[in-house]
């Protein structure tokens, strides 16, 4: 067991941050633990905000990642309120935002990242939110009282969960997306079809391939979203989600290396000596996958976690690198999406099911094994295609194509040689 008297500093309070000081401890980690938190709310989940809580069918009381007792319980000093400025790192110590200084024997930054904001006039207007804080999702759904049209900015999760949380409200809902089709950095081309034909069934209008020139209003609060064609689409409210900005700077002007993230490896041990990274700010070399990416900053509470885990494992001395299959999942209208693996350009694909039933599943092939897998309503499917890509299992397309062909047999572990 290691032990210390010098605290782990923990900067940061969401999945990674919670994560980190629970898997420590969980470990046999005995040194203090530090856990600062910039937010006023003790740590909460967030896939609520962009579904449960706008529809009203999650409140705020339900939304704590971990029930009150559990951080005194585990000795974990939570600190909410409370931001970090700067980094000394030959000194070992964090000045917060009081001028006091706080010193650490381990420091792990799990800073997550921010909304990308909008470059066009009006983002300033009454009536135009973001979401990506609880504050953020408080607000939206304050707005939601009184809104009849509305333009959500973004054709991500972010904007379609919102958009569809919107339209169950009673609001016309525009989507605007930059690219030519939905979710276009998850998911391949037949997907982002089927998603965008789904929403448009729903009642939900897309407006593809289009920029934003304006958000223009009066009286200070928002009333139009200006295209880039010279339409003006009238509204009384505009969501933005267009993508998150990693937030880097405590570490990138510390000089700890930086490039699209801050640089970790599968530990989550930065180039700093006793600095670790999780969450989304990390990008993190991933475990060797055929064909798959060498690092990347996966923005998931999945890759939290396991990123988390992984670097707790490193405070023990007993390291534990990375090596689940990434997934992760979103809730638009009735379809719950769930996605295993990240899918190649040049991936066969194979469905399983009906598109127009809104049940099935997009296998990704990559040399004839189970690569990914993109599920719609088929929760079970899911949960078999993450062991069988786990296995990276040989399956004939006949199969897995046919839904009444059994794919279990090819989740089971072949013997090794
Ligand atoms: P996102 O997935 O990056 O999607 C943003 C979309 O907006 C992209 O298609 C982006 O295109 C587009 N865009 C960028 N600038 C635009 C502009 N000026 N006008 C119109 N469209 C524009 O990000 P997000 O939906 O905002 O989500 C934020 C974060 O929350 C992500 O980390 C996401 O994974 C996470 N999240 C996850 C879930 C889930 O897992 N269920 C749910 C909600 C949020 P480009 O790619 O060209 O920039």
């Amino acid at each position: 067991m290691a032990s210390s008297s010098a605290p782990l500093v923990i900067v940061g309070a969401s999945y990674a941050g919670v994560q980190l000081a629970a898997a420590a401890r969980e470990l046999g980690f005995d040194a203090p633990i530090v856990l600062l938190g910039d937010e006023p709310h003790a740590p909460y989940q967030r896939p609520p905000l962009s579904k449960g809580l706008l529809a009203g069918k999650t409140g705020v009381d339900q939304l704590a990642l971990r029930g009150p007792d559990f951080y005194a319980g585990q000795g974990i000093d939570l600190r909410l309120g409370v931001r970090a400025m700067a980094l000394d790192l030959a000194a070992q110590r964090v000045r917060l935002a009081d001028g006091s200084h706080l010193g650490y024997g381990w420091l792990a930054l799990a800073t997550g990242a921010r909304c990308r904001p909008l470059p066009v006039p009006g983002t300033d207007l009454q009536g135009v939110h973001q979401l990506r804080t609880l504050d953020d999702a408080l607000a939206v759904q304050q707005a939601l009282g009184r809104c009849t049209r509305a333009c959500v900015i973004g054709g991500g999760f972010i904007g379609l969960e919102v958009a569809a949380a919107l339209t169950t409200a009673g609001a016309q809902v525009t989507v605007i997306e930059s690219q030519a089709r939905l979710l276009a950095r998850s998911f391949p081309a037949s997907m982002s079809d089927y998603v965008a034909a789904a929403h448009r069934r729903r009642g939900v209008a897309l407006e593809l391939d289009r920029g934003v020139r304006a958000l223009q209003g009066s009286q200070g609060r928002v009333e139009a979203v200006l295209l880039d064609d010279g339409r003006r689409l009238d509204c009384d409210l505009v969501v933005l989600g267009i993508g998150v900005l990693p937030n880097v700077e405590l570490a990138q002007e510390a000089g700890i290396e930086c490039a699209g993230g801050i640089l970790v490896d599968a530990l989550g041990r930065t180039g700093a000596p006793n600095v670790l990274a999780a969450g989304d700010v990390a990008n993190m070399a991933q475990p060797p996958f055929p064909g798959g990416p060498a690092r990347m900053r996966l923005e998931s509470i999945q890759a939290a976690n396991d990123g988390a885990r992984a670097a707790a494992s490193v405070l023990v001395g007993r390291p534990q690198p990375l090596g689940a299959v990434p997934w992760f999942w979103s809730e638009q209208h009735d379809l719950k999406f769930q996605m295993a693996g990240l899918p190649a350009a040049d991936d066969a694909v194979v469905l399983r099911g009906d598109m127009d039933s809104d049940r099935f599943t997009l296998f990704y092939l990559r040399d004839g094994a189970v690569a990914a897998a993109h599920s719609v309503n088929r929760p079970a499917e899911h949960m078999l295609a993450r062991k069988l890509i786990a296995q990276r299992a040989h399956i004939p397309s006949e199969a897995l194509a046919d839904p009444a062909a059994d794919l279990k047999p090819y989740s089971i572990p072949r013997p090794a040689g």
